[in-house]
C-alpha cells in the first residue's frame, strides 16, 4: 500500500465571511493511496481557525505511513482506521483523508460506488443548501442570482444584529427560496438570540445551526426550550463520542468528514444521533468535488445536506456529483465517485 500526498490550494470563488473571519483561499492536502494497481483519492481539508495546516498533515501522514504498509491490505478498515486515530489526538481532516482514499480504493477495487456497498438509494439523496457569506448587498444580490439552481439558502450570520438583519432584508427582496441560518456561535446571550430567532423564523428560515458558543449548552438547551425553529449542532460537535451529550440541546447535529475523521465514523454518527432521536445534517468546508462526493456517498441517509464546499471553490480538480434542479445526483461510478481533473 503506498500512500503519496501533495498540498494544494483552494482558490475562493468569493471572500467566504463569516462570523469570525474573511478568507480568499483554504488550504488542503490531495491523496493517492495505490494498491495493487488501484489507487483511491483522499482529501485533507484545513480552514485555518481549525488548527490543521499542511505542514501537519505532512507530518501526520509521514506518521501513518507505516501503519499503513505493515497492514498492506486496504479492505481492512476496521484495523487501520481505528490505529490511525490512536497514532495522535485531532488531526482529523488527515485522518479523514487516509478513510477517503481508503473507501474510494475498496470501491474501485470491487467495481461499485460506495453507496451502493453500503445499502444506500441515490434515488433518495436530498437538496443541498447553497452558503451565502456575509458580504455587502451588492455582492449578497449577485451571489443569489449566482445560486439561482439551488432550492434552499443558507446564510452566515454572527456579526452585529443590524448587519444581520440587513442581509437577511437584502436575501428577501431577491428570492423566496427557504433559508437557513448559521450563526457560527455568534450569539452569546439566550434572550438575544431567541428575539433574533424569533424575528428569523417570521422570515422564511427553516433551522437555526450553532447559535451560541460551543460551550453554552446550558443556554442552548434553554434556547432550545423557547426556540420557534430547531436548532443544529456544528462546532458543539466534532466526533462520536460527542453525540450524546447533545440530546436535549440542540434538535440536530451537523457532520462533516474533516471534523469526524472520515465516512467510517460518520456512518457511526449517523446511526447514533438517530438513536438518540437527533436529526442529521451532513456539512463540508470549502473542498474539492473529492471530499465532496465522498459525503455525498451517505447523503440519502440524513435531513439536510449543505455540500456546496466545491461550489465555492474556483479550481475543483475533480469531477464528482452532479446537481440537478439544487438536488444531489449520485453517479454510477465506483468508490466515492470522483475522476481527477488534472491538477489546475
Ligand atoms: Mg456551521
Amino acid at each position: 500500500m503506498k500512500l503519496r500526498h501533495h498540498p494544494y490550494t483552494l482558490q475562493l470563488r468569493h471572500a467566504f465571511g463569516l462570523a469570525g473571519s474573511t478568507r480568499t483561499s483554504t488550504p488542503a492536502m490531495l491523496v493517492e493511496l495505490e494498491h495493487e494497481g488501484v489507487t483511491g483519492h483522499g482529501e485533507a481539508s484545513m480552514p485555518p481557525h481549525l488548527g490543521e495546516s499542511q505542514a501537519s498533515v505532512d507530518a501526520f501522514l509521514r506518521q501513518a505511513a507505516p501503519l499503513l504498509a505493515a497492514v498492506n491490505d486496504p479492505f481492512q478498515t476496521e484495523a487501520i482506521l481505528p490505529a490511525l486515530d490512536s497514532l495522535a489526538p485531532g488531526n482529523t481532516a488527515a485522518k479523514a483523508a487516509v478513510d477517503l482514499a481508503l473507501h474510494d480504493w475498496i470501491g474501485r477495487r470491487l467495481g461499485q460506488p460506495l453507496h451502493r456497498l453500503w445499502g444506500i438509494n441515490p434515488a433518495r439523496a436530498p437538496l443541498t443548501s447553497f452558503t451565502i457569506g456575509i458580504d455587502v448587498p451588492e455582492v449578497v444580490r449577485a451571489k443569489v442570482r449566482e445560486a439561482a439552481a439551488y432550492r434552499i439558502l443558507k446564510v452566515k450570520l454572527g456579526r452585529d444584529w443590524a448587519t444581520d438583519q440587513a442581509m437577511i432584508e437584502t436575501l428577501r427582496a431577491e428570492t423566496a427560496v427557504p433559508l437557513t441560518v448559521d450563526a457560527n456561535q455568534g450569539w452569546r446571550d439566550r434572550e438575544d438570540a431567541l428575539r433574533r430567532i424569533t424575528w428569523l423564523a417570521a422570515r422564511g428560515v427553516e433551522f437555526i445551526e450553532q447559535p451560541m458558543g460551543r460551550e453554552q449548552l446550558a443556554d442552548t438547551a434553554w434556547l432550545r426550550e423557547r426556540s420557534p425553529l430547531p436548532l443544529y449542532a456544528d462546532e458543539s460537535v466534532q466526533r462520536l463520542a460527542d453525540v450524546p451529550a447533545l440530546r436535549g440541546v440542540f434538535d440536530g447535529i451537523n457532520i462533516k468528514l474533516m471534523k469526524c475523521t472520515g465516512l467510517r465514523e460518520a456512518r457511526q454518527m449517523i446511526t447514533v444521533a438517530r438513536a438518540l432521536g437527533l436529526k442529521v445534517m451532513l456539512g463540508c468546508m470549502t473542498e474539492t468535488s473529492c471530499a465532496v462526493s465522498a459525503a455525498a456517498q451517505l447523503s440519502p441517509l440524513v435531513d439536510w445536506a449543505d455540500l456546496d464546499g466545491a461550489l465555492l471553490i474556483a479550481n475543483d480538480c475533480f469531477d464528482g456529483i452532479g446537481f440537478a434542479e439544487g438536488r444531489i445526483v449520485l453517479r454510477d461510478r465506483p468508490g466515492i465517485g470522483v475522476v481527477p481533473r488534472g491538477l489546475a
